[in-house]
């Protein structure tokens, strides 16, 4: 299939001034142009655009990478495994109306495309998305990981009945080969009560000192066995709850790694992994939506120069959703309710039926659509205007929240329905104001399969996150050497629900805006301008 072909490091060529090749890097000149605003009274602007000068330098050498799964045994985690080794060893299987010939759809490194430009005679010429630098190909991944269950991955791949028995037969032993996840940490209090029954492969003792100190041992072995140069660590674990950030505990570098040495109660496992692989110096990327990323993790992670990604893999209704509020919003339409409903019954539905579990899920699901209505207060007052309206300070909402902006009313229902497995349903009703006090509905249902759009995800996240710690940066008169990225990837934000962004500044959930950020930041690395759809040739004489 095109999208698991090789295709050859240097597919694309730019032949610039602002570009050069060697050996070892691609280094290319990138002009930043921005806009400096200032709001005026009555609502006037005034703008000055601004220029900056850049440099990217990406190493060419595409390295022998291992990916190691927090969960592995569970349905993202063995779907990803049966889908790499049935691309790696051509395994193509019957289902009741075709043979399935093994894939990588869904991935947008792998089956999405970019415009280059125009060929001789005028058309558009469109490339891979990873054809533009040289990155890892899906299929050499190294796996390996942890699960508290000690099923082998050709049972636990069973368990997840995701995939069609005649490809489970033929992937099983290989799967059976790789024998069973690493024993993990196991805290009960952060997953729902209902996981104990498969929790039967779980670290000794409560120290969570030598629990971080196994897992940084882990990480090593892992490595060294198997001659690799880097490794990726990602959580595809159940969701946790949230952890409370208390002062002196999880709320700097410092106060994190003294409450690990002391074992404190608000260090959640998914923290523990982070940190362990922010000390080994492997990036970390969480799927799933708990608050991981507590601010010492952040902090410990700039400190070391450790990438980390994050929240909440994005692959049903979210996605879609970051879609059509986008829309409904630019097109100066306005949503006055989003209620979302999903049912599913796989076991990541059946931990998310517990309520601290789905409050971190609801959390993640909820901010979709606040940048978008930020952007048109046309539509949406802002606080400091209702204040006005209001003449003072507004009163407190209902639930005795303080009042924010205007907003549309937005719920998120999760329930847990054993017979629809993991193909999830949701149902969205967008409600919105048109003209003239007019009302408009749009109904959406969505037949997600869940683990089969998030294994691309994954791919995509884990892929990124490498390739970008192999680019670093010179900004002009201010960086004498180059230097590598911030360690937030915020550039990851397309694959994830509730985007973890440098602090301080602000999240783009519109996945258009995402992928155009990806699009614009991978054409710099190679001194190609990012995609403007002036298409000024075309209108013209
Ligand atoms: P799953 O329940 O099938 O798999 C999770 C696995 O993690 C299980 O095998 C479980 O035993 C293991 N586990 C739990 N705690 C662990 C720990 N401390 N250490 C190691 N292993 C542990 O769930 P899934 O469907 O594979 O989803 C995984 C995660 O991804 C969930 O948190 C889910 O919310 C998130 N997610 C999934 C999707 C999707 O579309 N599939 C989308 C967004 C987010």
């Amino acid at each position: 299939h095109p999208t698991a072909a090789r295709r050859p490091d240097d597919a694309i060529t730019v032949q610039s001034a602002n570009t050069t090749y060697t050996d070892e890097f691609i280094t290319a000149k990138f002009e930043n142009r921005g806009a400096d605003v200032v709001v005026l009274e009555e609502g006037r602007y005034t703008i000055k655009p601004t220029v900056k000068p850049f440099e990217f330098r990406t190493q060419r050498k595409v390295p022998k990478t291992g990916l190691m799964l927090v969960g592995w045994g569970g349905n993202n985690g063995t779907t990803l495994t049966a889908t790499i080794l049935a691309n790696r060893h051509n395994i193509s299987w019957h289902t009741k109306s075709t043979v399935q010939h093994p894939n990588y759809i869904g991935s947008l490194l792998r089956a999405s495309t970019i415009r280059l430009g125009l060929d001789a005679t005028g058309k558009d010429v469109y490339a891979p998305l990873s054809d533009l630098l040289p990155m890892v190909h899906p299929n050499d991944l190294v796996l390996g990981g942890w699960d508290i269950s000690g099923a082998s991955l050709d049972e636990a791949m069973k368990r997840a009945a995701v995939l069609e028995w005649d490809l489970q037969r033929q992937v099983a032993p290989f799967m059976k080969e790789m024998g069973a996840p690493l024993p993990s940490v196991y805290y009960p209090d952060y997953i729902a009560a209902n996981q104990a029954e498969r929790a039967d492969n779980v670290l000794p003792g409560a120290d969570k000192a030598v629990h971080l100190e196994k897992i940084r041992g882990d990480i090593r072995e892992f490595k060294a066995a198997h001659g690799l140069d880097k490794v990726i660590v990602f959580w595809t674990a159940n969701t946790e709850r949230y952890s409370d950030i208390i002062p002196g505990v999880n709320d700097t570098a410092d106060a994190i790694l003294a409450s690990i040495k002391t074992s404190h109660e608000e260090v959640a496992p998914s923290t523990l992994f982070a940190v362990a692989s922010i000390l080994e110096g492997s990036p970390f990327i969480n799927g799933a939506p708990q608050n991981t990323f507590v601010p010492g993790v952040i902090e410990l992670a700039e400190r070391h120069g450790s990438f980390i990604g994050g929240d909440d893999l994005k692959s049903g209704q979210t996605k879609l959703k970051s879609v059509l509020a986008e829309f409904l919003v630019n097109a100066g339409i306005k949503p006055l309710s989003i209620a979302s409903y999903n049912h599913l019954g796989n076991n990541d539905g059946w931990n998310l039926s517990s309520d601290r579990q789905f409050r971190s899920k609801e959390i993640s699901k909820s901010s979709v659509v606040d940048d978008m209505v930020a952007a048109n207060h046309l539509l949406y007052k802002t606080k400091a205007e209702l204040e006005v309206a209001n003449g003072g300070p507004l009163p407190k909402t209902k639930d005795g929240k303080e009042a924010k902006g205007e907003h549309p009313d937005h719920i998120v229902v999760i329930k847990y329905v054993p017979a629809v497995g993991d193909s999830k349903r949701a149902i969205d009703e967008y409600y919105s104001e048109i003209m003239g006090g007019g009302r408009s509905t749009i109904n959406i249902f969505n037949e997600c399969e869940d683990s089969l759009l998030a294994t691309p995800l994954i791919l995509d996240l884990s892929i990124l996150a490498e390739l970008l710690t192999r680019i670093n940066y010179k900004e002009a008169g201010k960086d004498a050497d180059f230097k590598p990225l911030y360690p937030v990837l915020s550039l990851l934000s397309y694959m994830l629900k509730a985007p973890l962004v440098k602090p301080g500044t602000d999240v783009v959930n519109s996945l258009s805006r995402q992928r155009n950020a990806l699009e614009t930041f991978l054409k710099a690395c190679i001194g190609l301008e990012g995609s403007s759809d002036l298409l000024l040739e075309t209108r013209i004489w």
